[in-house]
């Protein structure tokens, strides 16, 4: 794979990562902010959902950063790009498309 190539898919995933890092911190902040749930039953269920929907927002951000340093990992390590099912090269097309991408097209069918 081509240097130039690398280092562009490097800093897009660094980007990638500064963002994810800020939304998680924003994410646990709010969760944080926790204040004593509201005696009025309504509200309290408004309360619940939101609660829910930050703890899901939470695990897809996680999700997404351990995939956007894996892939700096394999970077760094020279094993970018190359399928993790069956070790072909997973092509610049896809990866440009999916940067965090380990499977190649035909195995992540
Ligand atoms: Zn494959």
């Amino acid at each position: 794979m081509n240097k130039e190539f690398l280092e562009e898919i490097k800093s897009e995933l660094i980007a990638k990562k500064n963002e994810v890092m800020t939304r998680l911190e924003a994410i646990d902040k709010s969760k944080k902010r926790k204040e004593p749930l509201n005696a009025d039953w309504s509200e309290q269920a408004v309360e619940m959902e939101n609660f829910e929907v930050v703890d899901a927002l939470d695990d897809m951000e996680s999700i997404e950063l351990e995939k956007i340093e894996g892939a700096l990992k394999l970077i760094e390590a020279g094993n970018y790009g190359v399928c993790s099912n069956c070790s072909e090269s997973i092509g610049e097309k896809r990866l440009k498309a999916i940067p965090t991408a380990n499977l190649c097209i035909q195995c992540s069918q």
